[in-house]
Protein backbone atom coordinates (compact mmCIF):
# COMPACT_ATOMS: atom_id res chain seq x y z
CA UNK A 1 0.00 0.00 0.00
CA UNK A 2 0.97 3.50 -0.43
CA UNK A 3 1.46 5.72 2.06
CA UNK A 4 2.99 9.22 3.61
CA UNK A 5 5.33 8.35 5.81
CA UNK A 6 6.64 11.32 8.34
CA UNK A 7 10.81 10.00 9.68
CA UNK A 8 12.78 12.36 11.56
CA UNK A 9 16.65 12.51 10.63
CA UNK A 10 18.78 14.62 13.42
CA UNK A 11 15.90 16.28 14.79
CA UNK A 12 13.90 17.23 11.49
CA UNK A 13 10.77 15.52 9.93
CA UNK A 14 10.92 14.05 6.50
CA UNK A 15 7.38 13.31 4.60
CA UNK A 16 7.36 10.96 1.62
CA UNK A 17 4.97 8.87 -0.15
CA UNK A 18 6.43 5.61 -0.09
CA UNK A 19 4.98 1.91 -0.41
CA UNK A 20 4.84 0.10 2.43
CA UNK A 21 3.54 -3.66 3.69
CA UNK A 22 -0.22 -3.27 4.99
CA UNK A 23 1.39 -6.13 7.87
CA UNK A 24 3.08 -2.94 9.08
CA UNK A 25 0.05 -1.43 9.94
CA UNK A 26 -0.53 -1.10 13.71
CA UNK A 27 -2.46 -2.93 15.84
CA UNK A 28 -6.12 -2.52 15.89
CA UNK A 29 -9.34 -4.35 15.69
CA UNK A 30 -10.97 -3.20 12.39
CA UNK A 31 -9.11 -2.55 8.63
CA UNK A 32 -10.49 0.37 6.46
CA UNK A 33 -9.60 0.95 2.91
CA UNK A 34 -9.30 4.45 2.55
CA UNK A 35 -10.37 6.37 0.19
CA UNK A 36 -10.44 10.21 0.63
CA UNK A 37 -8.19 11.96 3.53
CA UNK A 38 -7.83 15.78 3.97
CA UNK A 39 -5.45 18.48 5.31
CA UNK A 40 -6.51 20.05 8.68
CA UNK A 41 -4.32 22.82 10.16
CA UNK A 42 -2.75 19.86 12.17
CA UNK A 43 -2.24 17.32 9.93
CA UNK A 44 0.05 20.46 8.27
CA UNK A 45 1.72 21.31 11.59
CA UNK A 46 2.46 17.59 11.53
CA UNK A 47 3.58 16.97 7.89
CA UNK A 48 5.74 19.92 7.61
CA UNK A 49 7.51 19.30 11.45
CA UNK A 50 6.35 22.97 12.72
CA UNK A 51 4.34 21.92 15.01
CA UNK A 52 5.30 19.21 18.08
CA UNK A 53 2.20 16.61 16.64
CA UNK A 54 3.74 13.20 16.42
CA UNK A 55 6.10 12.20 18.88
CA UNK A 56 6.27 8.51 17.60
CA UNK A 57 8.50 7.93 13.93
CA UNK A 58 8.10 6.58 11.63
CA UNK A 59 4.17 7.74 11.28
CA UNK A 60 1.66 7.89 9.03
CA UNK A 61 0.15 11.38 9.40
CA UNK A 62 -3.43 12.60 8.57
CA UNK A 63 -6.20 12.98 11.32
CA UNK A 64 -9.21 11.80 9.44
CA UNK A 65 -10.11 9.55 7.07
CA UNK A 66 -13.15 7.92 5.14
CA UNK A 67 -13.76 5.01 3.26
CA UNK A 68 -14.86 1.20 3.35
CA UNK A 69 -14.26 -1.81 6.02
CA UNK A 70 -11.10 -4.14 4.64
CA UNK A 71 -11.53 -6.45 7.38
CA UNK A 72 -13.52 -6.33 10.62
CA UNK A 73 -13.15 -7.96 14.27
CA UNK A 74 -15.57 -5.87 15.78
CA UNK A 75 -19.33 -7.04 15.25
CA UNK A 76 -20.45 -3.04 14.58
CA UNK A 77 -18.93 -3.28 11.78
CA UNK A 78 -18.76 -5.66 8.34
CA UNK A 79 -16.71 -5.72 4.72
CA UNK A 80 -17.67 -3.25 2.47
CA UNK A 81 -19.62 -1.01 5.03
CA UNK A 82 -18.64 2.80 4.70
CA UNK A 83 -17.29 4.69 7.92
CA UNK A 84 -15.49 7.83 8.55
CA UNK A 85 -13.40 8.94 11.60
CA UNK A 86 -11.86 11.77 13.10
CA UNK A 87 -9.55 12.76 15.86
CA UNK A 88 -8.67 10.09 19.22
CA UNK A 89 -5.39 10.84 18.12
CA UNK A 90 -5.11 8.45 14.96
CA UNK A 91 -1.94 10.96 12.80
CA UNK A 92 -0.89 11.64 15.74
CA UNK A 93 0.11 8.51 18.09
CA UNK A 94 -1.58 6.07 16.12
CA UNK A 95 -1.16 5.84 12.02
CA UNK A 96 -3.80 7.73 10.54
CA UNK A 97 -5.63 8.28 7.22
CA UNK A 98 -3.25 9.72 4.70
CA UNK A 99 -2.65 5.88 3.40
CA UNK A 100 -4.54 3.25 0.92
CA UNK A 101 -5.36 1.58 4.67
CA UNK A 102 -5.71 2.45 8.07
CA UNK A 103 -5.96 -0.44 10.97
CA UNK A 104 -7.51 1.40 14.02
CA UNK A 105 -9.82 0.64 16.94
CA UNK A 106 -13.81 -0.14 15.83
CA UNK A 107 -14.42 2.48 18.74
CA UNK A 108 -12.87 5.29 16.81
CA UNK A 109 -15.52 4.41 13.86
CA UNK A 110 -18.51 6.56 12.77
CA UNK A 111 -20.81 4.56 10.40
CA UNK A 112 -21.40 6.68 7.57
CA UNK A 113 -24.15 9.07 8.32
CA UNK A 114 -27.14 9.10 5.87
CA UNK A 115 -26.65 11.68 3.21
CA UNK A 116 -23.13 11.31 3.05
CA UNK A 117 -20.41 9.42 1.09
CA UNK A 118 -16.76 9.06 1.54
CA UNK A 119 -15.53 12.47 -0.17
CA UNK A 120 -18.86 14.67 0.84
CA UNK A 121 -17.91 13.66 4.49
CA UNK A 122 -13.84 14.52 4.20
CA UNK A 123 -15.03 17.72 2.56
CA UNK A 124 -16.23 18.52 6.20
CA UNK A 125 -13.82 16.34 7.91
CA UNK A 126 -12.29 17.39 11.15
CA UNK A 127 -12.54 21.02 10.43
CA UNK A 128 -16.51 20.77 9.75
CA UNK A 129 -17.35 18.35 12.71
CA UNK A 130 -15.04 21.41 15.03
CA UNK A 131 -17.18 24.12 13.20
CA UNK A 132 -20.94 22.44 14.41
CA UNK A 133 -19.55 21.33 17.54
CA UNK A 134 -18.70 25.64 18.20
CA UNK A 135 -22.04 25.99 16.86
CA UNK A 136 -23.92 23.31 19.33
CA UNK A 137 -21.64 25.28 22.13
CA UNK A 138 -23.09 28.57 21.35
CA UNK A 139 -26.52 27.27 21.44
CA UNK A 140 -25.55 25.46 24.78
CA UNK A 141 -25.04 28.89 25.93
CA UNK A 142 -28.08 30.03 24.96
CA UNK A 143 -27.79 31.89 21.20
CA UNK A 144 -30.39 32.14 19.04
CA UNK A 145 -30.66 34.27 15.90
CA UNK A 146 -32.57 36.26 17.88
CA UNK A 147 -29.47 37.17 20.18
CA UNK A 148 -27.75 39.07 17.48
CA UNK A 149 -24.81 39.25 15.32
CA UNK A 150 -21.97 36.30 15.27
CA UNK A 151 -18.33 36.57 14.43
CA UNK A 152 -16.38 33.52 12.85
CA UNK A 153 -12.29 34.45 13.20
CA UNK A 154 -10.01 32.45 10.35
CA UNK A 155 -13.13 32.90 8.27
CA UNK A 156 -11.79 31.44 5.05
CA UNK A 157 -10.24 28.46 6.49
CA UNK A 158 -11.57 25.00 7.19
CA UNK A 159 -13.36 24.96 10.42
CA UNK A 160 -14.04 28.66 9.30
CA UNK A 161 -15.57 28.60 5.87
CA UNK A 162 -17.80 25.42 7.22
CA UNK A 163 -18.77 27.86 10.30
CA UNK A 164 -20.09 30.88 8.48
CA UNK A 165 -21.82 28.40 6.83
CA UNK A 166 -23.64 26.52 9.54
CA UNK A 167 -24.77 29.67 11.28
CA UNK A 168 -25.78 31.45 8.22
CA UNK A 169 -28.23 28.25 7.03
CA UNK A 170 -29.30 28.06 10.72
CA UNK A 171 -30.47 32.07 10.44
CA UNK A 172 -27.51 33.77 12.20
CA UNK A 173 -26.59 37.37 10.77
CA UNK A 174 -22.63 36.31 10.58
CA UNK A 175 -19.88 38.79 10.42
CA UNK A 176 -16.42 37.17 9.49
CA UNK A 177 -13.40 38.12 9.88
CA UNK A 178 -10.20 37.23 7.52
CA UNK A 179 -6.57 38.44 7.03
CA UNK A 180 -7.23 38.54 2.96
CA UNK A 181 -9.20 40.54 1.07
CA UNK A 182 -9.30 38.10 -1.63
CA UNK A 183 -11.38 35.60 0.61
CA UNK A 184 -14.76 38.08 0.73
CA UNK A 185 -16.03 37.17 -2.22
CA UNK A 186 -16.27 33.44 -1.15
CA UNK A 187 -17.10 34.18 2.69
CA UNK A 188 -20.09 36.33 1.12
CA UNK A 189 -21.55 33.26 -0.88
CA UNK A 190 -20.98 31.07 2.00
CA UNK A 191 -23.79 33.79 3.74
CA UNK A 192 -21.01 36.27 5.98
CA UNK A 193 -22.71 39.41 5.97
CA UNK A 194 -20.38 41.56 7.16
CA UNK A 195 -16.38 41.11 6.17
CA UNK A 196 -13.79 42.36 8.67
CA UNK A 197 -10.19 42.46 8.55
CA UNK A 198 -7.97 40.39 10.53
CA UNK A 199 -5.84 43.76 11.54
CA UNK A 200 -8.93 45.67 13.48
CA UNK A 201 -8.23 42.30 15.93
CA UNK A 202 -4.47 42.62 16.24
CA UNK A 203 -4.40 45.95 17.72
CA UNK A 204 -3.29 46.65 21.53
CA UNK A 205 -7.26 46.06 23.06
CA UNK A 206 -8.12 47.45 26.03
CA UNK A 207 -10.14 44.96 28.50
CA UNK A 208 -13.59 46.36 27.54
CA UNK A 209 -14.61 47.90 24.64
CA UNK A 210 -18.04 48.88 22.67
CA UNK A 211 -20.45 45.57 22.32
CA UNK A 212 -20.52 44.36 19.10
CA UNK A 213 -21.28 40.68 18.95
CA UNK A 214 -23.67 38.34 20.73
CA UNK A 215 -21.70 34.92 20.08
CA UNK A 216 -18.24 34.11 18.30
CA UNK A 217 -16.57 31.09 17.05
CA UNK A 218 -12.49 31.80 17.19
CA UNK A 219 -10.12 29.45 15.39
CA UNK A 220 -6.81 31.96 16.00
CA UNK A 221 -6.60 32.75 19.37
CA UNK A 222 -3.75 34.92 20.88
CA UNK A 223 -4.85 38.84 20.33
CA UNK A 224 -7.56 37.91 18.12
CA UNK A 225 -9.74 36.25 21.06
CA UNK A 226 -8.71 38.88 23.51
CA UNK A 227 -9.71 41.29 21.20
CA UNK A 228 -13.47 39.11 20.74
CA UNK A 229 -13.69 38.83 24.15
CA UNK A 230 -13.28 42.50 24.31
CA UNK A 231 -16.33 43.38 22.46
CA UNK A 232 -19.22 40.92 22.79
CA UNK A 233 -22.16 41.61 24.14
CA UNK A 234 -23.60 40.85 27.73
CA UNK A 235 -24.23 37.56 28.53
CA UNK A 236 -22.35 36.43 24.87
CA UNK A 237 -20.75 33.09 24.61
CA UNK A 238 -17.45 32.38 22.72
CA UNK A 239 -16.56 29.50 21.40
CA UNK A 240 -13.13 28.87 20.90
CA UNK A 241 -11.32 25.80 19.10
CA UNK A 242 -8.00 26.82 17.53
CA UNK A 243 -4.82 28.69 17.71
CA UNK A 244 -3.78 29.64 13.92
CA UNK A 245 -2.72 32.79 15.67
CA UNK A 246 -1.25 31.57 18.51
CA UNK A 247 -1.96 29.33 21.70
CA UNK A 248 -1.61 32.69 24.02
CA UNK A 249 -4.60 34.61 25.57
CA UNK A 250 -3.87 38.11 26.74
CA UNK A 251 -6.80 39.14 28.58
CA UNK A 252 -8.37 40.01 31.55
CA UNK A 253 -11.03 38.90 33.81
CA UNK A 254 -13.43 41.96 33.05
CA UNK A 255 -15.64 40.70 29.86
CA UNK A 256 -16.44 37.57 32.12
CA UNK A 257 -17.08 39.51 35.57
CA UNK A 258 -18.37 42.58 33.87
CA UNK A 259 -20.36 41.49 31.02
CA UNK A 260 -21.40 37.80 31.82
CA UNK A 261 -19.21 36.43 29.15
CA UNK A 262 -19.13 32.76 28.40
CA UNK A 263 -16.08 31.29 27.01
CA UNK A 264 -16.65 27.59 25.84
CA UNK A 265 -13.44 25.55 24.79
CA UNK A 266 -14.33 23.42 21.97
CA UNK A 267 -12.31 19.55 21.15
CA UNK A 268 -13.26 17.53 18.96
CA UNK A 269 -10.29 14.91 19.40
CA UNK A 270 -11.67 13.60 22.13
CA UNK A 271 -15.43 14.43 22.23
CA UNK A 272 -17.79 11.62 22.80
CA UNK A 273 -19.28 9.17 20.39
CA UNK A 274 -22.90 10.11 21.47
CA UNK A 275 -21.93 13.80 20.44
CA UNK A 276 -20.47 12.80 17.51
CA UNK A 277 -22.75 11.40 16.02
CA UNK A 278 -25.63 14.09 16.65
CA UNK A 279 -23.13 16.79 15.13
CA UNK A 280 -22.61 15.04 12.17
CA UNK A 281 -26.39 14.19 12.01
CA UNK A 282 -26.94 18.07 11.94
CA UNK A 283 -23.89 18.88 9.58
CA UNK A 284 -25.76 16.88 7.21
CA UNK A 285 -29.13 18.52 8.12
CA UNK A 286 -27.36 22.13 7.95
CA UNK A 287 -25.04 22.42 5.21
CA UNK A 288 -26.41 23.31 1.66
CA UNK A 289 -25.80 21.40 -1.04
CA UNK A 290 -23.52 24.30 -2.76
CA UNK A 291 -21.54 24.34 -0.13
CA UNK A 292 -19.75 20.83 -1.15
CA UNK A 293 -19.01 22.56 -4.31
CA UNK A 294 -17.84 25.81 -2.73
CA UNK A 295 -14.88 25.17 -0.34
CA UNK A 296 -13.04 22.32 -1.92
CA UNK A 297 -9.77 21.63 -3.81
CA UNK A 298 -8.40 18.13 -4.49
CA UNK A 299 -5.08 16.62 -4.55
CA UNK A 300 -3.46 13.08 -4.86
CA UNK A 301 -1.48 11.92 -1.86
CA UNK A 302 1.99 12.65 -3.68
CA UNK A 303 0.03 16.22 -3.76
CA UNK A 304 -0.07 16.45 0.53
CA UNK A 305 3.04 17.70 1.22
CA UNK A 306 2.94 21.30 -0.46
CA UNK A 307 -0.94 21.46 0.62
CA UNK A 308 0.52 21.52 4.08
CA UNK A 309 2.78 23.63 3.09
CA UNK A 310 0.69 25.91 1.98
CA UNK A 311 -2.06 25.48 4.15
CA UNK A 312 0.42 27.07 7.08
CA UNK A 313 1.41 29.70 4.63
CA UNK A 314 -2.18 30.62 4.38
CA UNK A 315 -2.41 30.43 0.79
CA UNK A 316 -5.58 28.05 1.20
CA UNK A 317 -9.15 28.53 1.59
CA UNK A 318 -11.79 26.03 2.76
CA UNK A 319 -10.47 22.43 2.54
CA UNK A 320 -8.30 20.51 1.04
CA UNK A 321 -9.40 16.85 0.03
CA UNK A 322 -7.12 14.23 -0.66
CA UNK A 323 -7.71 11.32 -2.91
CA UNK A 324 -6.37 7.92 -1.71
CA UNK A 325 -8.31 5.62 -4.19
P1 LIG B 1 -6.97 26.52 8.20
O1 LIG B 1 -5.55 26.79 7.96
O2 LIG B 1 -7.80 25.93 7.14
O3 LIG B 1 -7.68 27.86 8.68
C1 LIG B 1 -7.08 28.74 9.59
C2 LIG B 1 -7.43 30.17 9.17
O4 LIG B 1 -6.95 31.04 10.19
C3 LIG B 1 -6.75 30.61 7.88
O5 LIG B 1 -7.48 30.28 6.74
C4 LIG B 1 -6.66 32.10 8.09
O6 LIG B 1 -7.92 32.66 7.76
C5 LIG B 1 -6.46 32.25 9.60
N1 LIG B 1 -5.05 32.40 9.95
C6 LIG B 1 -4.00 31.72 9.44
N2 LIG B 1 -2.85 32.13 9.99
C7 LIG B 1 -3.19 33.10 10.87
C8 LIG B 1 -2.44 33.93 11.75
N3 LIG B 1 -1.11 33.84 11.85
N4 LIG B 1 -3.12 34.81 12.52
C9 LIG B 1 -4.44 34.91 12.46
N5 LIG B 1 -5.22 34.17 11.62
C10 LIG B 1 -4.59 33.27 10.86
O7 LIG B 1 -7.04 25.60 9.52
P2 LIG B 1 -8.31 24.80 10.11
O8 LIG B 1 -9.54 25.54 9.81
O9 LIG B 1 -8.17 23.37 9.77
O10 LIG B 1 -8.02 24.96 11.68
C11 LIG B 1 -8.17 26.22 12.31
C12 LIG B 1 -7.71 26.14 13.76
O11 LIG B 1 -8.59 25.29 14.49
C13 LIG B 1 -6.30 25.55 13.93
O12 LIG B 1 -5.62 26.20 14.96
C14 LIG B 1 -6.58 24.11 14.30
O13 LIG B 1 -5.53 23.54 15.05
C15 LIG B 1 -7.85 24.28 15.14
N6 LIG B 1 -8.65 23.07 15.19
C16 LIG B 1 -9.02 22.62 16.42
C17 LIG B 1 -9.78 21.50 16.55
C18 LIG B 1 -10.22 21.10 17.91
O14 LIG B 1 -10.64 19.95 18.08
N7 LIG B 1 -10.18 21.98 18.89
C19 LIG B 1 -10.15 20.71 15.38
C20 LIG B 1 -9.82 21.31 14.11
C21 LIG B 1 -9.05 22.46 14.04
P3 LIG B 1 -8.05 34.10 7.06
O15 LIG B 1 -7.02 34.13 5.96
O16 LIG B 1 -9.46 34.11 6.55
O17 LIG B 1 -7.79 35.09 8.14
Amino acid sequence: MQALVLEQHEGKTQAAVKALDSAALPAGNVTVDVSWSGINYKDALAITGKGKIIRQFPMVPGIDFAGTIHHSEDPRFHVGQSVLLTGWGVGESHWGGLAQQARVNGDWLVPMPEGLDARKAMIIGTAGLTAMLCVMALEDGGLTPASGEVLVTGASGGVGSTAVTLLSALGYRVAAVSGRESTHSLLKQLGATTLLSRDEFTQETRPLEKQQWAGAIDTVGDKVLASVLARINYSGVVAACGLAGGFALPTTVMPFILRNVRLQGVDSVSVTTARRIEAWKRLVKTLPASFYQQVTREVPLTGAIEAAQKLLRNENTGRTLVKIA
